[in-house]
Order: structure tokens, then C-alpha cells, then sequence
């Protein structure tokens, strides 16, 4: 580590609220799937900014995008209309399900309108006392007080209480427990299609549908949360895709703008007509320079290879994962994930390993403590990988 580095974190220490765990070097810039700290030095971007970098560190079209929509426009006010993000809107619409989006600056508030939306559209309907949420074990929803509370670690919202009442939680991938809960009180189920923060864990073949049937007989919502798995992470546009089940509201957020904040709540025309003026809003929601940025984004991976690219990457991956967990026998504990969102758990805590990644060039993520989480650029190629595929087996071997 050195003087440059230390300076800078020794700043931050002495000006930032200390909620996070830092890492003892400064990052000062990113090109494609590296990025450089304050020494100039050269990490390969195996986290891709806690899976939003999708298009890699300054990708020429949304670096262009965001420089064109600078020149032009920056703040309007949702009260009236602007290009980029009607565009990114119709992008969405277009390429999914939805046919109505609300457009926020973080996957938390993406999550807090879809919640406020169920309970609002049964309310609207006269059915006042279904206000019910069921979220997962495990589950990662966000740090406002509606979604922390919808996270199904504990931790997390310990010490924020009094929290919203009506959120229960069932056993990810345990239909039974979801159907001991559900009940005509039940608004929407919450779910990730990968629980991302929880460890990178897939949704079991058939959950999600049988989620998707469940609602439907008992009339409540369902809603998929993509915030972490959409945008091509999974190797789909968005990871529903895979399961044969479609959401009632799907959020986004990270990817959505590579690195600008953005996020989406993604609803059809029936649900979305709760929440007329008044009753929801955003003073910087689809802000035009972050909506031209989720733009350039869907375009890229709509219009042209990429998302075939990630997919071929992603498979790859799969067997490199494969072949590595066979190598290391018993240093790990399993290995999971599909296309660009992986994890490695250890028998014990994993942040010595996520240490010697770092000091080797290469930098990784933890997913809870004992899992090493990989979520690199969909632009990411073989011989970007393979290196810091070998490093990051170096430092579980020991
Ligand atoms: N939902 C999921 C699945 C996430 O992974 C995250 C962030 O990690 C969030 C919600 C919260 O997003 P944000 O940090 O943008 O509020």
C-alpha cells in the first residue's frame, strides 16, 4: 500500500460517516475492466462496482450519452417531459414484460415504490386490511426503513425499530413456508430471482412459478427484484426470463445506469394506474443526464452482441467454476451462480482472501462473510478473466 492511498483513506476516515468497511486503497479511474488506485497501480475489476458496472469503466456510448445530455439539459422536474427518459422507458417496455415505469435513483427506493404500490392498489380497491408483504430468509431489499425491514437478514435492521409491520418471511425456495404465511392479508410477495447480498443463491427450477400461480389464486402481487440480476447479469436481460414467470412489478436499479444512479420500478398498465398524481414521486427520479445514461445502456445490450457475448462468457464461466471448485476440494464449501453473478463459499470468513485478491491485482467482493462474490463487466472477455480466475484460486488456496 502506498503514501497516496493512505492519504486518501486517512481523509475520508476523518470527514465520512464510518457505515463502511473500506478497503486501504483509493480508486481514481476506470478504463473497460480495470481500474487504477491513487499509485497508478492496476486492478482487474472482478466486482464491477458491487454488479453495476456492466458496460465496463468508461464505456465510450454512455460516456457520450452523458456528456451529449449535459450540453443540453440537466434537471426538469418530473412535471414535465423529457426525452431521455421516455426513451429509456420505451427501452424497457420494448424488452420486457412492463408497460409502465417509475423511474427513482436507487434499487431501496425502486423496492419502496413497488412495496407502496401493492399495498396501495389493494387499498384503492377497497381491501384495506391487505397490506401483507412475505419476503425471503436471506433476502436483500435495500436500507430504507420498508425495505430493510423486507431484508431478511436481521442484522440489517437491527436497532432501526419500531419497523413497518405486515412483512413475514418464508424459507427461500421452500413453497411450504410460503404457503403457511400467504393469506387474503398477503399484498405481494416480495423475491429475488438470486438472493445477490445473501450469497448468491438461484432460485430453485420452478419457484418462481409456482410464486407466480400462488399469487394469482390468492390475488396478490408478485414482485421480482432484478435490481442485482437484471441487465444482463444472469445472461438474459433480466433473469425472469429463465423461469418461466412473469412479475407483476420488477425493479432496477445498479447496472441500469453503469455507475449513475438510476433505478426503475417496471409495472404493467393495470397496477400502475394506483398511483396517480400525488400519491408517489421523485424530485431527481429520471433525472434527463441518468436517464440518458440507462438509454445508452439498453441499447447496448439490446441493439447489438453484447448480451450474446455475456452469455458465452457467463457458460464459460460456469465450467471455469466448475473446474476450480474440483481443484480446491475441500478449501471450499460450494461453488454457485450464473453468467456474470458467482459465488465461492469458504468454510470460514473470506475477507483474508478478498485481502490477497486485492494485494494481487485483482479485486472481488464478499456476499456475507464466508462468500467471495464475482460480478464482473458483461464486457469482460476470457483473456480479461482467466488471470484473475488464477489469482483468486492462489489466494483460496493459501
Ligand atoms: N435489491 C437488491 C437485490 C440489491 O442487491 C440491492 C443492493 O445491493 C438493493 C436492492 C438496494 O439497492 P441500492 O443500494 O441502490 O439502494
Amino acid at each position: 500500500m502506498g503514501d497516496a492511498n493512505t492519504t486518501l483513506s486517512e481523509r475520508g476516515s476523518d470527514v465520512l460517516v464510518g457505515n463502511y468497511g473500506r478497503q486501504p486503497i483509493a480508486l481514481v479511474r476506470g478504463e473497460g475492466c480495470f481500474l487504477f488506485d491513487a499509485n497508478d497501480r492496476r486492478y482487474l475489476d472482478l466486482m464491477g462496482g458491487i454488479a453495476t458496472i456492466a458496460l465496463g469503466h468508461s464505456h465510450p456510448r454512455v460516456m457520450a450519452a452523458l456528456q451529449d445530455q449535459a450540453q443540453k439539459l440537466w434537471h426538469a422536474s418530473n412535471l414535465y417531459a423529457t426525452e431521455p427518459q421516455i426513451q429509456a422507458a420505451e427501452r424497457i417496455v420494448t424488452n420486457s414484460f412492463a408497460e409502465r415505469v417509475f423511474f427513482c435513483n436507487s434499487g431501496a427506493e425502486a423496492n419502496e415504490a413497488a412495496l407502496k404500490l401493492a399495498r396501495r392498489w389493494h387499498y384503492d380497491r377497497g381491501d384495506r386490511e391487505r397490506n401483507e408483504i412475505i419476503a425471503f430468509a436471506g433476502g436483500f431489499h435495500g436500507r430504507t426503513l420498508f425495505t430493510v425491514t423486507a431484508t431478511g437478514t436481521p442484522a440489517y435492521s437491527e436497532g432501526f425499530g419500531p419497523l413497518v409491520p405486515g412483512v413475514h418471511f418464508a424459507d427461500f425456495g421452500d413453497i411450504a413456508s410460503v404457503t403457511s404465511l400467504l393469506s387474503e392479508r398477503t399484498a405481494a410477495i416480495l423475491i429475488e430471482p438470486v438472493q445477490g447480498e445473501g450469497g448468491v443463491r438461484p432460485a430453485p427450477p420452478g419457484f418462481l412459478r409456482e410464486l407466480r400461480r400462488m399469487a394469482d389464486e390468492n390475488g396478490s402481487l408478485l414482485i421480482f427484484d432484478e435490481i442485482q440480476t437484471g441487465i444482463g447479469r444472469t445472461g438474459t436481460l433480466f433473469a425472469y426470463e429463465q423461469h418461466d414467470a412473469v412479475p407483476d412489478v420488477m425493479t432496477l436499479a445498479k447496472a441500469l445506469g453503469n455507475g449513475i444512479p438510476i433505478g426503475a420500478m417496471c409495472t404493467t398498465e393495470r397496477y400502475s394506474k394506483t398511483l396517480v398524481p400525488g400519491t408517489h414521486g421523485s424530485t431527481f427520479g429520471g433525472n434527463p443526464l441518468a436517464a440518458a445514461c440507462a438509454n445508452a445502456v439498453l441499447a447496448e445490450l439490446t441493439e447489438g452482441g453484447l448480451l450474446a457475448h455475456a452469455k458465452q462468457t457467463g457458460d464459460w464461466l460456469d465450467g471455469e467454476m466448475d473446474a476450480m471448485a474440483k481443484r480446491l476440494g475441500n478449501k471450499i464449501v460450494d461453488s454457485r451462480g450464473i453468467g456474470h453473478l458467482r459465488a465461492i463459499e469458504l468454510p470460514g470468513p473470506a475477507a483474508d482472501t478478498v485481502a490477497r485478491c486485492r494485494d494481487n491485482g485483482v479485486l472481488v467482493i464478499l456476499a456475507g462473510p464466508n462468500n467471495i462474490r464475482l460480478a464482473p463487466p458483461l464486457v469482460i472477455t476470457r483473456d480479461e478473466l482467466a488471470p484473475g480466475l488464477e489469482v483468486l484460486e492462489e489466494a483460496i488456496a493459501g
